[in-house]
């Protein structure tokens, strides 16, 4: 497999050169060369770390199968506290979801970032890479940790990460101050997650800021999901999960089922669609969108503008306004690199464009604050089944959908990670102190506090940083050479 940038589809690169260099040098996505078509068919049956196995086989062929099985155990072992990984939980014959929390770090990320590190250790050997590595990621909050959990302690690579100041919820704070490991730290910047990203794709893009950074001896990288090695893992989990309910008998393989998935920066909205690209038979792909329904609107109109207040919400891994990701799904619908600069242009020139809406085959709706509460205290009283506010965003668009047969929805964070959204939707009172909202959501899930949740009240907290966006490049020097 080869790969290009969604701008340029001429000059090819490694998988391991891709997922080192993290954003092609014209500042386009890298993409694969092809999809190609598998038949699932014969895949009913395998496990995770199987399937896993022969999806990085074809994504990033440069590696040995020795190589692959070696990261795959270390990425999917007992790091996740369940042995399936991403198990369903079906909550009636017809909707489930796709439990995506069972890593170290409660949420969707960890499927990804406790394999790209691995991933990254073999390029970096593959390609005789001398350099230590810097990884500079913004994060709305679950990315952040999820890297930080990923590299700690991976020698040579060093983690800096960007949240909104004020923008994330308390328990992710807690996760990004309290850390294991000096290689990995988290700053925060006044703004939002959209200021964030914009900063950390400036510096990818500023000569000078590269040039001090090999001096200080490290050439740069991205774990956030414009990192083709963060989305080729997470195809697995639809893959697996179809696979498992053609197991359970929930439908014959070739059936189609729908997905519901909560969007931010459309990484895993666009793992489905490449998934459904190579043969896996999903039916409808709906995204799901919070009052930040910049996405939303564009699916429905074929206008993408990004002009509109940042709000924000219970469910701030979604509160996006500019989704890198749109430009691969874009490239993959129309694969004309010409075409895609003058879009980029356009966003970047006027924070909006517009194309014919013909080519899009996703649907899309959004959801408020109220039925998000509505969302999770219904799902709670019906079935005794707690969903953090980003599922619940994805729940209340089944109805909105109009979607009926097997749906699955993408439940992307465990309910620790944002109490205070569901005790309030349960009316519940929420305590002072999180730890006594653990206990709380723990009585309500009737199932046991995990170990990570614990762990985060016995680890040393670090003081929090807040910079500027102006500050940012001083803060990673005034970081690196602390180490
Ligand atoms: C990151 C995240 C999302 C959004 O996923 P994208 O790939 O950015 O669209 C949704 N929910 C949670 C809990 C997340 O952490």
């Amino acid at each position: 497999m080869k790969y290009h940038s969604t701008r340029n589809n001429n000059d090819l690169f490694s998988p391991s050169e891709a997922v080192l260099q993290g954003l092609a040098p014209d500042g386009g996505l890298f993409v694969p060369q092809e999809l190609p078509k598998v038949d699932f068919a014969t895949w009913i049956g395998l496990d995770y770390q199987t399937i896993a196995k022969r999806i990085f086989k074809i994504f990033f062929s440069d590696l040995s199968d020795q190589i692959i099985a070696e990261i795959v155990s270390a990425a999917y072992g007992d790091n996740f506290d369940d042995p399936q990984i991403v198990p369903v939980h079906l909550i009636d014959d017809q909707i489930g979801f796709l439990e995506l929390w069972h890593g170290p770090t409660l949420a969707f990320k960890d499927l990804a970032l406790q394999f790209l590190p691995h991933l990254m250790q073999a390029a970096k050997k593959q390609l005789h890479f001398e350099q230590d590595i810097l990884i500079l990621t913004a994060t709305s909050g679950d990315t952040g940790k999820a890297a930080m959990e990923g590299f700690a302690g991976v020698e040579h690579f060093k983690v800096i990460v960007f949240y909104p100041h004020n923008g994330v919820s308390s328990f992710q704070k807690r996760q990004m101050l309290c850390r294991d490991y000096d290689n990995v730290r988290a700053i925060a910047l006044r703004g939002d997650f959209d200021d964030c990203q914009r900063g950390v794709k400036q510096l990818f893009s500023d000569q000078e800021f590269a040039g001090e950074a090999a001096t200080a001896g490290y050439a740069l990288s991205s774990a956030n999901s414009i990192n083709i090695g963060r989305l080729i893992p997470q195809m697995i989990y639809y893959i697996n999960s179809y696979l498992q309910m053609v197991t359970a008998n929930c439908l014959s393989y070739g059936e189609p089922i729908s997905i519901v998935v909560p969007t931010g920066n459309f990484g895993n909205i666009l793992a489905a669609c490449y998934a459904k690209a190579m043969g896996l038979p999903l039916g409808r792909i709906h995204l799901a969108a919070n009052q930040n329904n910049v996405l939303a609107d564009f699916l429905q109109t074929g206008i993408y503008d990004s002009n509109r207040p940042l709000v924000k919400t219970s469910s701030p891994s979604m509160d996006i306004l500019v989704a890198s990701n749109l430009e691969r799904y874009l490239y993959l619908k129309k694969p004309d690199s010409e075409w895609l600069k003058s879009l980029m242009r356009d966003l970047n020139v006027s924070g909006k464009f517009q194309i014919d809406p013909e080519i899009l085959d996703l649907t899309a709706s959004w959801t408020d604050e109220n039925e998000t509460s509505i969302a999770i205290n219904q799902v709670y009283q019906s079935y005794e089944y707690l969903i953090d506010p980003h599922t619940a965003v994805a729940y209340s668009a089944i109805a909105k959908a109009g979607l009926t047969g097997l749906t699955l929805v993408a439940s992307t964070a465990s309910p620790y990670k944002f109490m205070e959204k569901i005790l309030s939707s349960l009316d519940k009172e929420i305590p002072p102190d999180d730890r006594q909202s653990i206990e709380t959501i723990a009585e309500l899930s009737g199932q046991g506090i995990p170990q990570t949740v614990s762990k985060l009240w016995r680890l040393p907290q670090d003081k929090e940083i807040v910079i500027s966006a102006d500050q940012m490049a001083k803060a990673i020097f005034d970081n690196i050479k602390r180490k």
